[in-house]
């Protein structure tokens, strides 16, 4: 799909709407999510334009991957989320209900997740 710069990311990134903001660096933008899901639950973006991970892992700069792995990895540790664990999460498309089409990596943690996916049915 075709990066759509009206969705609210791009907002968030262009300042035009708030964000509680914890973490900013030339590549990376991270904030809490406005619904979370669980006690920590935080949003980690890239600031360049792409719609979700299929477009960012075919045609990101070796450099803004790199920033972003590193990113999402250091808010962990300033989350102080490590020891007892969390779970990283992207939505790419319908069949994973993707609402913002702009790449986002979900951060969740603070409390036992459970397990991943329920087991198909048998
Ligand atoms: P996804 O279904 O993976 O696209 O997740 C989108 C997430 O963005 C949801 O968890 C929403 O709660 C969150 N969200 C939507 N608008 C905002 C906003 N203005 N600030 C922070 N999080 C938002």
């Amino acid at each position: 799909m075709s990066y759509d710069s009206d969705n609210i990311f791009a907002k968030i990134l262009r300042g035009e709407i708030p964000c509680d903001k914890v973490y900013e660096d030339d590549h990376v933008l991270a904030f809490r999510d406005i619904q979370p899901q669980t006690p920590v639950h935080v949003l980690v973006i890239p600031k360049g334009g792409y719609s979700s991970f299929d477009d960012f892992s075919r045609d990101a700069s070796e450099a803004e991957i790199a920033a972003f792995v590193r990113a999402a990895g250091q808010i962990a540790r300033d989350l102080g989320v490590v020891a007892d664990g969390y779970r990283v999460l992207a939505n790419h498309g319908r069949d994973a209900n993707q609402e913002v089409p702009h790449f986002h990596l979900h951060l969740f943690a603070g409390k036992p997740l459970g397990r991943m996916i329920k087991p198909l049915d048998k």
